[in-house]
C-alpha cells in the first residue's frame, strides 16, 4: 500500500500497451501479453531487461506519457494504496524530439490529472539518471529535476546496470545534486556488492535501491547505519534478475538485527508481475515476520519517503486506518 520503489515503464498495464500500440501502430508482437512479465522461471538479467524494450517504444510521445502515468495512478489508488514514488528517466524518452524538460512535464501533468480522481492517495515523481547514458545527458536531468523543484518531482536517482560503471564514475552528477540540494536515491548493492553501495553513499545517496548486497556486519553495514540510510527491498525483482537466489535470501533478519531501515517495494509491476500485497505476503511467510514488524517498514516508507512533514503526518493517519486490513490480506 506504499511503494517507495516503482518503475513507471516496468509498471504499464495490458490495456495501456494495447491502446497505445493500436493508437501509433505499434506491434505488440506474438507473444503478446507473454512478453510483458518475465518467464515464471526468469534465467537472466537480459531476458528481465528485454521487457523494457516495448515501453521504451511506445512511450516516445507526451500524450503517451502522461497517459501511463495517470493509468498507473489510478490502479495504485483502486488497489489501496496510500502513497508512491514514481520514477522513470526522462532520457529514455527523447528518440522522437521530446526534450527530457517535456518527459518530466507530460509525466507531472499525468499524474496530476490523475491524482485530482484520486482522493486520500499521494504520489510524487523521482527522474531516474541512467549508468548507460553520457554524463552531459544525466547532467541534464538533474538540471530538469532542479528546475521543477517545488512540483510533484521530489528525487533523483541513478538506475541502469551497475556493472557498466561503479557508482564513482557519476561522482560529478552527483555533486551538481547535492548543490542544488535534491533528494538522492540510488540503484547500488543490487546486481554488484557493498562497495557499490559506499559509494552510493559518497555520492549523497539517502536510500539505496535494493542494497541487499550489504555486508551488514562489517565496516560498511556500520557505516550505512550511521548514515541512517534507508534500503528499498524488491525481492521478487531480485530472484528474477538472479541477484538473490530465494526468498529467504533476502537479508532482511540481518538488516533488523543491525537497525537498518528498510522498506518493501515491487520495482515493477508489470515486468516482475507483483505489487506491495504480494512482496509483504512472501516475506511474511518466509520470516514469520509479525504484525508490529510488517507496520515498522510501512512507517519507515513513510518516514523515509520524499515528501514533506505535513503529508507524513497525512499519511500516518491513513496507514493506521488502513492497517488492519492490509495486514489480514497480506499475511494468509
Ligand atoms: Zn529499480
Amino acid at each position: 500500500m506504499i511503494d517507495l520503489h516503482l518503475h513507471l515503464d516496468g509498471s504499464m498495464s495490458e490495456q495501456d500497451f494495447l491502446y497505445l500500440a493500436k493508437k501509433d501502430g505499434v506491434s505488440l508482437g506474438e507473444d503478446f501479453p507473454n512478453n510483458i512479465y518475465v518467464p515464471a522461471n526468469c534465467p537472466s538479467l537480459e531476458v528481465y531487461l528485454e521487457r523494457f524494450t516495448l515501453p521504451g517504444i511506445l512511450l516516445q510521445s507526451k500524450e503517451n506519457l502522461a497517459h501511463v502515468t495517470s493509468s498507473l495512478v489510478r490502479r495504485l489508488y483502486k488497489m489501496g494504496y496510500i502513497y508512491a514514488e514514481i520514477r522513470f528517466a526522462p532520457l529514455l524518452h527523447t528518440n522522437k524530439g521530446m526534450s527530457q524538460m517535456d518527459a518530466a512535464l507530460a509525466a507531472l501533468e499525468g499524474l496530476n490529472s490523475a491524482l485530482k480522481e484520486c482522493p486520500e492517495f499521494e504520489a510524487n515523481l523521482i527522474l531516474c539518471c541512467m549508468r548507460h547514458a553520457p554524463k552531459e545527458v544525466n547532467l541534464e536531468t538533474i538540471e530538469v529535476a532542479n528546475k521543477l523543484k517545488g512540483t510533484r518531482v521530489v528525487a533523483v536517482d541513478l538506475a541502469g546496470a551497475e556493472a557498466l560503471h561503479p557508482s564513482s564514475y557519476y561522482k560529478e552528477i552527483f555533486d551538481l545534486a547535492k548543490k542544488y540540494k535534491l533528494n538522492i536515491t540510488i540503484h547500488a548493492g543490487e546486481a554488484t556488492g557493498s562497495d557499490e553501495i559506499m559509494m552510493a553513499l559518497d555520492n549523497g545517496a539517502m536510500r539505496i535501491g535494493h542494497g541487499v548486497h550489504l555486508n551488514v556486519n562489517s565496516k560498511d553495514g556500520d557505516r550505512a547505519k550511521e548514515a541512517k540510510v534507508c534500503f528499498e527491498f524488491c525481492p521478487t525483482s531480485n530472484l528474477q534478475t538472479k541477484s538473490l537466489k530465494s526468498y529467504k535470501d533476502v537479508p532482511i533478519r540481518e538488516f533488523m538485527n543491525k537497525g537498518i531501515a528498510l522498506t518493501i517495494n515491487s520495482d515493477n509491476m508489470t515486468v516482475s508481475n507483483t505489487d506491495v500485497y504480494q512482496e509483504f505476503s512472501h516475506l511474511i511467510q518466509t520470516f514469520n515476520l509479525t504484525k508490529e514488524e510488517v507496520y515498522s517498514f510501512l512507517i519507515n516508507s513513510i518516514n523515509y519517503s520524499f515528501t514533506s512533514l505535513e503529508t507524513k503526518k497525512l499519511l500516518k493517519e491513513r496507514l493506521d486506518k488502513k492497517f488492519n486490513n492490509f495486514y489480514s490480506r497480506v499475511s494468509v
